[in-house]
């Protein structure tokens, strides 16, 4: 399991900016080593374990790009048109046994071996068939067009896959092109999962009048297992400190990571903190981020803790922001951050400066044919209609004070955060 020491996060202040309290994170916990081999039906979304290095060229060997007729570079007609004699036809998957001869064409397809010595193919399409049964070419083709060198594409030996890297399907291609039938990856990091509260039922079961159905914990294993995480779902907590902790230690040693949502603010019902500090140590660690203030990070017999707040909306940006970045670093990714794409404000929006704030909203395409972000009309955390209505999150950073319609901001897709 991932082991960290004690002092690991004994950083302290007030108020972390996310960008050091995820730097701290991700620096800091060890990535795990136990590699295990997929088939590459299985591989995406892992972590590759291992660099690879090209078993072979791409192409394999040199190939024509187009169906149409091979020819030697010699034989290319330059100022007038040129009819050749054909000879040989060469298919996707034959073998281009003879060399082709001077002062004639061979019949090619995609993707069939260029003949020894041919180093130019015409398109079916630009020649013509004279009466004589004869190819004829017109001038001005460049030498080599519409032929693809073995190793155009990767050299042999290239590495073209690093480890770290999150596979997507790209990725497999690549891998099914060498040939590969398996590929070493990272073991699926384990994370345990609990909701905390009184007020929540489980979805399935009775729901007395002052309850909710816990849709927390099912957002985040969901996201989570879109990481590629193998996830402990641990049901709900109540709001007690000793079963708290008692829930929390049995699931320490045998989990990577430790995921909590609710009971971390301040209040009197928030025994989060208390409990982990019983077992553990905690560094209750007020990120300066809105929706999500509170998030608290601790350590249970060696296995982190990251606790994230009740509402939901603020769980979904903590997770986004702070335990994503630590669970690709658990998995030894080399990924990094989405980028946020600048759009056009349609809105007006106060802020503090020093916190770094995310705004839901939506994406419209405009006349001139920009993007324009539209927010979601109203700002509650607790809102999961915010996020079911909208396209991702505007990221202001800490230093902004307010954003003007017209203004350029930086937009966040789910669809990259996901
Ligand atoms: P807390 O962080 O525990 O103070 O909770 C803040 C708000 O989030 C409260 O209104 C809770 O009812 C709500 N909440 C807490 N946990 C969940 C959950 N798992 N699913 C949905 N709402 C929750
Ligand atoms: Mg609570």
């Amino acid at each position: 399991m991932a082991q960290l020491s004690d002092d690991c996060f004994a950083f302290g202040g007030p108020m972390m900016s996310v960008d050091e309290a995820v730097g701290l994170i991700t620096t800091r916990v060890n990535a795990i080593v136990d590699l295990e081999a997929v088939a590459l039906i299985d591989a995406d979304g892992r972590v590759l374990a291992r660099d690879i290095a090209a078993p072979l060229p791409l192409p394999p060997f040199t190939n024509s790009a187009v169906d149409g007729y091979a020819v030697r570079n010699a034989d290319l007609p330059d100022s007038a048109e040129r009819a050749l004699p054909l000879d040989g036809r060469i298919q996707a998957g034959g073998l281009a046994l003879a060399p082709i001869k001077a002062g004639r064409t061979a019949r090619i397809f995609t993707g069939a071996p260029m003949p020894p010595d041919a180093e130019t193919v015409f398109m079916q399409e630009d020649v013509r068939v004279d009466d004589a049964g004869r190819i004829v070419l017109p001038p001005g083709l460049k030498p080599g067009t519409n032929v693809r060198p073995a190793g155009e594409d990767i050299p042999q030996g290239h590495i073209a896959l690093r480890a770290g890297q999150r596979l997507l399907p790209q990725h497999v291609a690549l891998a099914a092109a060498f040939g590969l039938v398996r590929l070493d990856v990272v073991r699926r990091i384990r994370v345990a999962v609990f909701s905390t509260g009184d007020e929540l039922a489980s979805p399935g079961e009775p729901r007395a009048a002052s309850q909710l159905f816990d849709s927390n914990r099912f957002m985040l294993m969901a996201m989570l297992r879109r990481l590629g995480c193998d996830v402990s779902d641990l049901g709900i907590l109540r709001d007690e400190r000793i079963s708290l902790a008692n829930g929390l230690k049995q699931v320490a040693g045998t989990h990577d990571l430790i995921l909590t949502t609710g009971g971390v603010s301040t209040g009197e019902e928030d025994h989060v903190k208390a409990a982990v500090e019983s077992i553990g140590s905690l560094v209750l660690w007020r990120m300066a981020i809105k929706p999500g203030r509170p998030v608290a990070m601790g350590i249970i017999e060696g296995t982190p803790l990251i606790g994230l707040p009740g509402n939901p909306v603020a769980s979904f940006v903590t997770f986004v922001h702070v335990v994503r970045p630590t669970v690709l670093a658990l998995a030894g990714s080399l990924q990094a951050p989405p980028l946020p794409i600048p759009v056009r404000a349609a809105f007006t929006y106060k802020k503090k400066a020093g916190r770094r704030e995310y705004v839901r909203a939506s994406l419209r395409r405009m006349q001139d044919g920009a993007l324009e972000a539209i927010k979601f009309p109203r700002e509650g955390a607790g809102l999961l209609s915010s996020l079911v209505d909208t396209d991702g999150l505007i990221e202001l950073d800490e230093e902004v004070t307010r954003v003007e319609p017209g203004q350029s901001v930086g937009f966040l897709s789910y669809a990259d955060l996901l």
